[in-house]
């Protein structure tokens, strides 16, 4: 399925946003803004790419000119605006900037350029541009949401074949089933994986451990999250297995962890709030007496990027609306010991949550 966004439409969403802010002017960099609003995907070059988006104009869009001949015209949506290697394309975006009292910068656009841009903008106030691009985005339309379904039924394969015994783990390092992940990633459909955790016994107690040549032993549990990019939306599922029969310890915290993850899912409703997904999982893990053990937010938003907003954490009272796409991920993790996590992608819909995410939530045992 090829997606096609209207990039006209969704211009004219941030053009609404900003006069309901009074923001004069969007800039546009490095980052995923751009390509939403675009098609248009700036690599994370030293030289500057641009977009400047005005309430009374077609956005113009700084580009170097070697880079251009990758820019997707879109007629009517903007124009490029080729600067030369001799040009000085912060002078050029400062004339573009002509009277903006209020900014809004792109999170990812570099410093750099924003230093050397600050000089010409006397007076104007600064803000950030996910204060009006940052809603719509949340909200994934009808074709985003089936692009988000088809890169998790990719990684939902690959996690099939984990629960089912066809990676091999014990005795290879994590590191060598971290790359066994990522090759089955981009062979059942995967443009770029994005990360592939593996970590076994005491190192899943570090949840963003990173593979090491540490030997996967017998009798130990195995957690693995992973995710990639397909067709520009993000993948991110965990899964965790244990070679052999787990350990009554784990076996009880598991199923604490997979009915906070439950009650995470359950959550992730239409009228509800982020915190509030956050919230449900928390309860359960804490009534448990695990509750210290759980140091991170319980999820993230997921879409062109793998973690975006809504952040579902403490003191997020956002709305979920409709199209809210994000992971419900308690985790336990004990130093020294053993660490667990249990990751879905979900999307809210006016009927309940829709799971991106199917593969089986147990514990399996796998004996490989
Ligand atoms: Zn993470
Ligand atoms: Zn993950
Ligand atoms: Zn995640």
């Amino acid at each position: 399925m090829e997606i096609r966004p209207n990039y006209a439409a969704r211009l004219e969403r941030v053009r609404r946003e900003m006069a309901a802010g009074a923001i004069d002017a969007v800039l546009l960099s490095v980052g995923h803004d751009l390509p939403y609003l675009t098609g248009y995907h700036a690599m994370p070059l030293e030289r500057l790419t641009l977009l400047v988006l005005r309430m009374d104009s077609t956005p113009q869009m700084l580009v170097p000119r070697l880079e251009v001949p990758r820019v997707v015209p879109q007629p009517g949506v903007f124009e490029v605006v080729a600067w030369n290697e001799t040009d000085d394309p912060v002078a050029m975006a400062a004339k573009m900037l002509v009277g903006a009292k209020t900014i809004a910068v792109g999170d990812q656009m570099w410093a750099r350029f924003l230093v050397e841009l600050l000089p010409h903008l006397d007076g104007a106030r600064f803000t950030r541009a996910v204060d009006v691009v940052g809603a719509l985005r949340a909200a994934k339309d009808h074709e985003e949401i089936e692009a988000l379904r088809q890169a998790g039924a990719a990684a939902d394969r690959v996690a099939l074949e984990l629960q089912t015994g066809l990676i091999p783990l014990v005795g290879r390092t994590e590191a060598e089933v971290s790359a066994d992940i990522s090759a089955r990633l981009i062979r059942e459909g995967h443009d770029v994986v994005n990360f592939a955790i593996v970590a076994a016994g005491e190192n899943a107690a570090s949840p963003h451990h990173h593979p090491s040549d540490r030997v996967i032993r017998k009798g130990e549990i195995v957690l693995c999250d992973f995710g990639g990019t397909m067709k520009g939306y993000c993948s991110d599922i965990t899964r965790c297995v244990f070679t052999g029969e787990p350990t009554p310890d784990v076996r009880e915290a598991y199923a604490v962890l997979q009915r906070a993850q439950q009650a995470g899912v359950e959550a992730g409703r239409v009228g509800g709030t982020c915190e509030s997904v956050d919230a449900a999982a928390r309860r359960i893990i804490d009534e448990a007496g695990f509750g210290e053990y759980f140091v991170h937010r319980t999820g993230h938003g997921i879409g062109m990027e793998a973690h975006e907003e809504p952040y579902m954490v403490n003191g997020n009272r956002t709305s979920i609306v409709a199209g809210h796409a994000f992971s419900v991920e308690p985790g336990i993790y004990i130093p020294g010991k053993w660490g667990m996590r249990l990751e879905d992608i979900v999307v809210a819909t006016a009927s309940g949550p829709d799971s991106m995410n199917r593969a089986n939530h147990d514990l399996v045992s796998v004996n490989v």
